[in-house]
């Protein structure tokens, strides 16, 4: 026990001392403040916040009757202990209704500290209570506005008096104001969806006849007519015969959440047909291409073998006009050769039957760099290859990738020799490649623009070419799992990233 602060209102120094005695006998630890008269006793009742009130009942010109008004208009939550010599039976009862919690005489001191206790604990009890209804005050205000929040409604239903509760959440949930309805099963359900109210019924019944706990969905109508999604969670508890004896249940209002997972349902199913669609309109567009390029092929090389035959056998007898007219014919010719040739690489890139492999990235590229050995004497480039990796993936495609990306870099140069940097980062789930140039640079307007087919930025006359390449680029890429970009300033060189993915899914061919 804390060191005790008593305040005692007696005017005889001999018996304060007895007291004071008596109570170090047992052990009590104190401080006391003695008044004697009515201003020091004010005084100190606001100052000295005793823990305790001891009071002799006459002292000069004041008693412990006007001392207990006093204390009782202070409202303090502390005992007050009469310590008197003799009085009167009646004044006694007296003042102890007037609020003293006890009364003792001096000449029974022994009783003193059992009576000091006692009163300290029922006071401490009290306190005690007082705090307790205060937090279920709160906890039940706290309650309401979770409720409230989380649109969650309760009732509880005692099954031997029949007396059912709703919290004001349920209401609500319903459309009522709290205490708008009297609540009970069939007011329940009177706004149970018509659909659903056998089954709920028959839930309910087999719950209550057989479960611990029951959950279910449903819906209802409330007050105001609107359909509302209810969760439902039921809690039975039974007696020591197994018979029900309180039901307590929680509703939650669900039909934000229902209603967005129809939408989510809908946008889901709109766009896996939107996809669908899209995947088979883009198999058809490949298998245009493929035919189309596959039977122009034919026709053109007609042309182009009797523009030949036209030019050898003819030549002497034409004239420089028609000699040069021979000459566009065949270079468009040999144009559309390209383009078909391109549009059949862009067409297959989905459709080939090659099975995925480990590649090894740097004898890829001495393969690349044969392959396009002409570009690269006529052009005088450097072609800076850095330490690559060994992958998974699809190996024409891969060669096809890095031959159009180096290519182009040795293509689009500008007046400096070219130099070209092959390099590689590892990533947790992918690699992420680089083809760096040193060439004219793209503005960054077009970075999306070169990906698509045909999308060109120069005319055939200053850098010749088909639109395709970069469109099989990224093909390859996205068969390997992968993303590819440009980085790049008009004049700076341009930096072509993509990725490869690690785990990459193989896909069946098309077609
Ligand atoms: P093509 O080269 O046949 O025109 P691509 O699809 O390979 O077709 O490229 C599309 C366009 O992107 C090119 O016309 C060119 O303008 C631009 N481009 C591609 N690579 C580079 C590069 N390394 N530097 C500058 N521009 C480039």
């Amino acid at each position: 026990m804390k060191k005790l602060k008593i305040l005692y209102l007696e005017d005889s120094e001999h018996d304060a001392e007895i007291v004071g005695r008596t109570l170090k006998n047992e052990g009590i630890d104190f401080s006391v403040k003695l008044v004697d008269s009515q201003n020091e006793y004010e005084d100190a009742l606001g100052e000295y916040q005793p823990d305790l009130i001891l009071a002799d009942h006459s002292l000069f010109e004041f008693n412990s009757v006007q001392a207990l008004k006093i204390f009782k208009s202070y409202n303090l939550k502390i005992p007050f202990i009469l310590v008197t010599g003799t009085v009167s039976e009646e004044f006694a009862v007296n003042i102890l209704k007037e609020g003293a919690d006890d009364y003792l005489l001096k000449d029974n001191l022994a009783r003193l500290p059992k009576a000091i206790i006692n009163a300290l604990e029922k006071f401490r009890i009290d306190r005690e209570r007082q705090q307790y209804l205060k937090d279920i005050v709160a906890n039940e205000s706290l309650l309401k506005e979770t409720e409230k929040m989380a649109n969650i409604g309760s009732w509880q239903t005692d099954m031997i008096t029949g007396t059912v509760k709703c919290s004001d959440q349920q209401n609500r949930i319903y459309g009522y104001e709290p205490g708008e309805i009297i609540p009970g099963y069939e007011t329940f359900l009177s706004h149970v969806h018509p659909g659903e109210i056998e089954l709920v019924k028959k839930a309910m019944d087999e719950a209550i006849e057989s479960r611990d706990s029951y959950e279910s969905e449903f819906r209802i109508i409330d007050k105001a007519g609107n359909v509302k999604y209810i969760h439902s969670k039921i809690v039975i508890e039974r007696n020591s015969k197994g018979l029900p004896t309180r039901l307590a249940g929680f509703n939650q209002d669900i039909t934000e959440r229902n209603l967005s997972k129809i939408r989510l349902n809908q946008l889901n199913e709109n766009l896996q047909k939107y996809a669908e669609e899209l995947e088979s309109s883009n198999i058809e567009l490949e298998r245009f291409a493929y035919i189309a390029s596959h039977d122009l092929q034919e026709p053109l090389r007609m042309v182009s073998s009797f523009m030949g035959l036209l030019q050898k056998k003819y030549n002497d007898k034409f004239d420089d006009t028609a000699r040069s007219y021979i000459r566009f014919a065949v270079d468009g010719a040999e144009r559309m050769k390209k383009l078909i040739l391109d549009l059949l690489l862009f067409s297959r890139v989905d459709t080939h039957n090659e099975a995925m492999q480990m590649v090894n990235c740097n004898e890829l590229m001495e393969e690349v760099q044969q392959d396009l050995l002409s570009a690269i004497t006529e052009s005088k480039a450097t072609i800076r290859v850095n330490q690559l990796p060994n992958l998974r993936g699809y190996k024409s495609q891969l060669e096809q990738l890095f031959q159009n990306l180096i290519g182009n870099a040795i293509k689009y140069r500008n007046e400096k020799l070219p130099l070209i940097e092959i390099s590689c980062e590892e990533k947790e789930k992918y690699r992420q490649f680089c083809v760096q140039d040193n060439g004219i640079g793209i503005d960054p307007k077009f970075f999306q623009k070169i990906f698509i087919i045909f999308q060109r930025l120069h005319n055939k006359d200053d850098y010749s070419g088909t639109g395709i390449g970069l469109a099989i680029a990224r093909k390859i890429v996205e068969r390997h799992g992968g993303t590819i970009w440009v980085e790049s300033e008009p004049g700076q060189g341009s930096s072509f990233y993509f990725t490869i993915a690690k785990k990459i899914q193989s896909q069946e061919p098309v077609g």
